[in-house]
């Protein structure tokens, strides 16, 4: 049988720390030495139910401690891929926080060569094509996403783009405009979290200052009318990430997403995981969840897993791209 969650679709907007499992964190922990907090999967597995972005960010950063090799980084992208692939992803843009690591020892080429190996055998493994996007932390200095982006230099051939992301408020986009423009200049795309906290003006910001190619979020876009002429009239994409909305609170209840809204507007919008393993589910438990909640018939699923083909960085390689949208318009439900 066909579900609306195996519908082929890319996911654009996806951290790979966010899919760290109680499971795999444990088996981590115990092969590098490192003690959790937790008695058991069971009790971690409660500490994912956080109730606020505090307690989100905690848990968090501190899980990453089990994170050490490049082996540890293998698995954990090979784990999120083997997930994706079962919830019909074909194509996976992939971001990754540098800082995260490097701040606490764990050297930049260490954590690239570790992703890169499971995404390089990504597609004969799990059939899903894949894409690095080096992220940085807002709420560090722009003076360490320079450093960070000069120490990837090395790296350049594993990663498409940069993007920006962690806590929004108070760290406007045009904090980053001269690392953004270095990011151009050595030929990256760009990409910025924006409008998830922050106001629209950050939005406009992240488009005018930063040149970015998409917004991640840009949920509050919605606040500001001429914004969203702008973005449908220049077919900006959006990653929307509903189920990480519910759970950091930008909305209520899934009831009230805008997603309904933004796409009668005409605005590109995607639907993604943001961090699957503490929001509730991955890119195929949202597409259903969107489905449940918001009335998102078949048709209007099939517009966003078209919207993610035309959203991706597969400029490359038109004709995969092609091969993609093709499986979204030949895919039966029932
Ligand atoms: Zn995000």
């Amino acid at each position: 049988m066909h579900l609306p969650e195996a519908l082929p679709k890319a996911e654009l907007h996806l951290h790979i720390e966010g899919t760290l499992e109680p499971e795999l964190a444990f088996a981590l922990a115990a092969r590098n030495g490192v003690d959790l907090p937790y008695a058991d999967t069971e009790e971690l597995r409660a500490a994912y139910l956080f109730s606020d972005l505090q307690s989100f960010l905690d848990l968090y950063y501190g899980l990453m401690a089990v994170l050490r090799t490049a082996d540890d980084f293998t698995e954990l992208a090979d784990a999120y891929l083997a997930r994706a692939a079962r919830q019909g992803v074909r194509h996976a843009e992939i971001f990754f926080d540098p800082q995260a690591h490097t701040e606490r020892g764990v050297p930049l080429g260490t954590v690239v060569e570790g992703l890169a190996r499971a995404l390089d055998r990504s597609e004969e493994r799990h059939g899903v094509s894949t894409q690095l996007i080096m992220c940085f932390l807002r709420d560090r200095s722009a003076e360490s996403a320079m450093e960070t982006l000069r120490a990837a230099e090395p790296y350049l051939h594993h990663i498409v783009g940069v993007g920006l992301d962690s806590a929004e408020v108070g760290h406007p986009p045009s904090k980053f405009a001269e690392v953004y423009a270095a990011a151009g200049a050595l030929g990256l795309r760009k990409v910025a979290h924006a409008g998830e906290e922050g106001p629209p003006a950050y939005v406009r910001e992240a488009l005018d200052v930063l040149g970015v190619e998409r917004i991640d979020h840009g949920l509050r876009a919605m606040e500001d009318g001429e914004l969203v002429e702008r973005l449908v009239r220049e077919r900006v994409p959006l990653t929307l990430c509903p189920l990480s909305n519910v759970r950091l609170r930008a909305v209520d209840v899934l009831e009230d997403h805008p997603l309904p809204s933004m796409m009668a507007a005409g605005l590109l919008v995607t639907v993604n995981s943001d961090d699957p393993a503490y929001f509730g589910g991955y890119v195929g438990d949202t597409f259903h969840a969107v489905h449940e909640a918001l009335g998102i018939g078949q048709e209007q699923l099939r517009e966003l897993a078209r919207n993610s083909f035309l959203a991706s960085f597969l400029d490359h390689d038109e004709d995969r791209r092609a091969r993609y949208l093709a499986e979204v318009e030949a895919y039966t439900f029932d």
